[in-house]
């Protein structure tokens, strides 16, 4: 029997190494799409040693034709979208960037889908983030959206993009609401990444402070191979839709740096806040409800955000 095939887009990501992993696990064939093979782009792939079972196809997601061809080449049963300029920071930098990229991105996929298969199953990556100013925690898949930046708005665009085509043309198409979700493969510049990063360099005596924006906001943090889960498992559903993939609990970044530094037994005086580090806007507190992906898709999640910290400074002293 042939082997189901899923096209990965955002191959070079935390959660596309992750996800590239349980799709094999689960006899898929991978294929994933990348910018370009220039630079660290196989690090997760390789960390999880899985790089020579992934089949890789340069696609620039912008230019449709190179879409529509992938999808012509490899009649994939399943889409998954994970690519985006993923950074709330970098979207206030590069917002025309950002936009453009995370929303032009998603509507070529969607227009690939409607032009070729549409049997073709899509999850798209949306964002905890598109409610942003929030009143009722916690959030539920209706709660109302109030981005917050660049980033949150295209992700908001493109998540209703999605809802249009689903609705429009009868497509079988998912949004998972990820909450933040952290590993080890997670990029230097996120900050569950940075604070431990930058928390081992003080221990070894590499780096002599932690300088920090605001720290008293809270969000929902979780561990990506435990989100992917929820990703795959909303794709094998018998009917499309859009669930939060969350912890169901917020921690302050406060109570988050306090723990590192307390495990690696730094002095907490190392810490140093810094106003010109705060955002133009942020979400002070958010958290979501994980109650309709645990009855629907029969997804749990009971791990607390400090047992999780602890693996990543863990692996993290390991491979530093
Ligand atoms: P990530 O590690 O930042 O990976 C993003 C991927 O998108 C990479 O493969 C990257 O390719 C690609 N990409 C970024 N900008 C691009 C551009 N301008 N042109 C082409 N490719 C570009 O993100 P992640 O943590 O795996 O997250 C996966 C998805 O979930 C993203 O869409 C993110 O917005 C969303 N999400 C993540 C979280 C979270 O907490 N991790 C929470 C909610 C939603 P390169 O390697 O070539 O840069």
């Amino acid at each position: 029997m042939t082997k189901p095939t899923a096209i990965i887009a955002g191959i070079t990501g935390q959660d596309g190494a992750y996800l590239s992993k349980l799709l094999l696990d689960n006899g898929y064939q991978v294929v994933g799409l990348l910018r370009s093979y220039i630079n660290n782009a196989l690090r997760g792939l390789r960390y999880l040693k899985i790089d020579d079972k992934v089949i890789l196809e340069e696609c620039d997601l912008l230019d449709i034709t190179q879409l529509i061809n992938v999808i012509k080449k490899y009649q994939p049963t399943e889409i998954y979208n994970l690519s985006a300029q993923s950074s709330v920071s970098i979207s206030f930098k590069q917002p025309i960037g950002t936009v453009q990229y995370n929303t032009l991105s998603v509507l070529n996929i969607l227009e690939a889908i409607r032009l070729t298969d549409t049997k073709l199953k899509f999850y798209q990556a949306s964002s905890s983030e598109m409610y942003g100013m929030v009143n009722d925690l916690p959030i539920t898949e209706n709660s109302i959206m109030h981005p917050l930046s660049p980033y949150a708005v295209s992700k908001a665009a493109a998540h209703w993009l999605c809802i249009n085509y689903r609705e429009s043309y009868d497509l079988f198409i998912c949004c998972g609401i990820l909450f933040n979700h952290e590993s080890y493969l997670r990029s230097d510049n996120f900050f569950i990444k940075k604070i431990i990063r930058e928390a081992i360099q003080i221990k070894q005596g590499k780096q002599e402070i932690l300088r920090v924006g605001n720290i008293d906001i809270s969000r929902d943090f979780g561990f990506a191979p435990r989100y992917v889960e929820a990703m795959f498992l909303m794709m094998q559903h018998s009917v499309p839709d859009d669930y939060l993939v969350c912890s169901g609990q917020s921690i302050s970044l406060r109570a988050i740096i306090n723990h590192v530094f307390d495990q690696l037994h730094i002095d907490k005086n190392k810490i140093v806040e810094d106003p010109t580090l705060f955002r133009p806007t942020d979400i002070e507190d958010i958290y979501g409800s994980n109650v309709k992906a645990n009855e629907v898709l029969n997804w749990s999640y009971d791990h607390h955000f400090f047992e999780i910290l602890d693996l990543l400074i863990e692996e993290e002293m390991q491979n530093s």
